[in-house]
């Protein structure tokens, strides 16, 4: 029986392709034929009743400003929408008196090579505290988790199975420590938090029945570096000012080639260079998957991704062969973009603290683009910001397409679904106490 309010599936497919249409006029958001495409296939996943998103065009102003500058990354400048929601000072001409635009991109920063454990240490560790998904990094020590890290790496087999040195392995994971920056939520705990997720697919899924034994290892290692060095600030952050990385990288997927650059000048240090004994050939494939994967972690990849994973579904079991390189790179960028963002799937009081985190990182970098002239981005200005309705966005365009996939194509994480929907009808609740001025948000149904 249909629930009150509920959608059906052929009203929230009609809903969406009148959003389509409506997008198709819109200049700035549908100017490219893929994305078109992409969005065709969104259509027909609803018809076949996978899953069902809101239609952008139900979605209030400023929603529709933030589904646009994640899912293009397009300058906030270029948008008329944004117009109320920008400072309207005008933005400074970085740079052009031929001073520095930014600091240069970081070096890798030093730290104490004294691990803070021993080998004989590991034996002690309790494997139960990171086997579970309410796992929470925040109640360790920053080196507590080197070495819960390291035991994960261990009890996965890796170490083993390919014959990795332990000194070097540890020294890897303590340098990667160091250059994660304290940010209130890009940071050490961060990278625990996705490498972790990685871990219990490996350990509690059918995922390793699709891959190649090395691919375990390169998601566990382009995890634990997926967000190296970040800086607190965005890629849309990153292109409006400018920054030497932007300028370095494009604007194209600032932070995450960022990110997989910093990863590999870490391993290209000896004294961190777990691979370094492989055969060459190796190394380079290692190198070219663990690229790809933490580039995929940039959001305007994401309805490519679900896209692409979701045709692998269509008769009863998924279609994925570890013989073929891009099966195998699909299932590498997809679990790693879905362990990113896997904060969606823990039990609330955990994935609200990594809300507020995430929020007040948000927050920050709103201060910042004020103090710089530039536009504020959607949801980042603390006077007008509004997080019980990104929350609800966040799980609608990219929670739901992603763990519905994920889901449907590994039966035994199926729970994800229930989680997800537990989360948002937090927040769903928490927006029913709202002021009824606040507009409606969107039409919902979870399978
Ligand atoms: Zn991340």
């Amino acid at each position: 029986m249909r629930e009150e309010g509920i959608p059906t599936n052929e009203e929230a497919a009609a809903a969406i392709s009148r959003a389509v249409q409506k997008l198709s006029r819109i200049d700035h958001f549908l100017d490219k034929e893929d994305l078109k495409n992409v969005m065709s296939n969104v259509l027909k996943s609803i018809a076949e009743k996978e899953w069902s998103m809101p239609a952008f065009g139900d979605l209030d102003e400023m929603s529709q400003l933030w589904v646009s500058a994640t899912f293009q990354s397009i300058p906030i400048s270029d948008q008329s929408a944004t117009r109320q929601f920008v400072n309207t000072k005008q933005s400074p001409k970085i740079g052009v008196d031929g001073s520095p635009l930014q600091p240069p991109p970081q070096l890798l920063r030093e730290f104490s090579p004294s691990s803070s454990f021993s080998l004989s240490d590991v034996n002690s560790f309790d494997v139960g505290i990171v086997d579970r998904w309410d796992f929470l990094p925040t109640t360790m020590t920053h080196d507590q988790l080197v070495m819960a890290c390291y035991c994960m790496f261990n009890d996965i087999g890796v170490i083993s199975e390919f014959g990795l040195d332990s000194n070097n392995l540890i020294q890897f994971i303590t340098s990667v420590k160091a250059n994660y920056r304290p940010n209130p939520y890009h940071n050490w705990m961060h990278a625990i938090d996705v490498f972790q997720v990685i871990y219990m697919l490996l350990k509690h899924t059918t995922l390793r029945e699709y891959l190649q034994p090395v691919d375990t290892l390169i998601l566990m290692l382009g995890s634990l570096c997926h967000d190296l060095d970040h800086p607190g600030l965005n890629n849309v952050y990153q292109v409006n000012s400018q920054s030497a990385l932007a300028l370095l990288y494009n604007d194209a997927s600032v932070l995450e080639n960022h990110h997989a650059s910093l990863a590999f000048q870490l391993l290209s240090k000896s004294e961190n260079n777990v691979i370094g004994h492989f055969p060459q050939q190796l190394q380079q494939e290692i190198r070219k998957f663990m690229i790809s994967e933490v580039l995929a972690t940039d959001m305007i990849k994401h309805f490519d991704l679900v896209t692409m994973f979701t045709s692998h579904l269509s008769s009863g079991k998924p279609t994925f062969s570890k013989e073929s390189k891009e099966d195998r790179q699909l299932l590498l960028e997809y679990f790693l973009h879905s362990a990113d963002i896997s904060n969606l799937i823990r039990p609330l009081q955990i994935s609200r603290i990594w809300s507020d985190l995430l929020f007040e990182e948000y927050l920050q970098q709103g201060d910042e683009e004020k103090k710089n002239g530039l536009p504020v981005s959607p949801y980042m200005d603390r006077n007008s910001t509004d997080q019980i309705r990104m929350s609800i966005n966040f799980v609608d365009f990219i929670g739901l397409p992603l763990f519905g996939a994920i889901s449907k194509a590994f039966p035994e994480i199926k729970f994800f679904m229930d989680r997800l929907k537990e989360n948002r009808a937090f927040w769903a609740e928490r927006k029913s106490l709202q002021s009824p001025s606040i507009a409606p948000s969107v039409v919902f149904t979870l399978f």
